[in-house]
């Protein structure tokens, strides 16, 4: 043991002292038990690695309705809706022009099927978001982030050691 090192090791956790305190609780029980039970439900769904790649999409059930207010119309820039069309394949939603259905105000007669639009841009997703050296990239943004604020504040600091040794040099002569 080098000097001044104490060897400490975590207890096993049959060994803890568990002692309520209602003062230091951040979230309430009832938030923490959703929590937790949301947690269970979305594991194993969530982002992991499949030999190498990335693989982290919604689930099914909530995918359904992915891009409704969120894409955008080529032709007019109206937002898409989703329409249910009966169609040879059974009732099938499809992604429409807002406007067109609307007010008939814009051209464009294209009806994409949900599944199949969600599922390009899913796989979209993965392919260039959500590879190894995207997301390394993303990391390595925010640590370059962290050290440009770490430096900004120390500059803050030194320019105001520098204000006051130039007032304590002012102060004796
Ligand atoms: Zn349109």
């Amino acid at each position: 043991m080098t000097w001044g090192q104490v060897d400490q090791r975590p207890r096993p956790e049959s060994e803890w002292l568990r002692t309520p305190a209602e003062h230091l609780r951040i979230v309430d029980e009832p938030l923490w038990r959703r929590v937790q039970s949301r947690r269970k439900d979305t594991e194993g769904r969530a982002v992991r690695f499949e030999s190498g790649r990335m693989s982290g999409r919604p689930p099914k059930s909530v995918s359904v309705n992915l891009l409704a207010g969120l894409a955008t119309c080529a032709l007019c820039g109206g937002g898409l809706i989703v329409e249910t069309s009966s169609g040879k394949r059974g009732r099938v939603p499809e992604y429409v022009c807002h406007r067109r259905r609307a007010n008939g105000t814009c051209s464009n007669a294209l009806r994409m099927p949900v599944a199949d639009m969600n599922e390009a841009v899913l796989q979209a997703v993965e392919e260039h978001a959500l590879t190894p050296e995207a997301i390394e990239l993303v990391i390595l943004l925010s640590e370059r982030d962290e050290a440009a604020d770490r430096q900004a504040t120390l500059a803050r600091e030194r320019k105001d050691v520098e204000k006051r040794i130039a007032r304590l040099v002012a102060a004796k002569s």
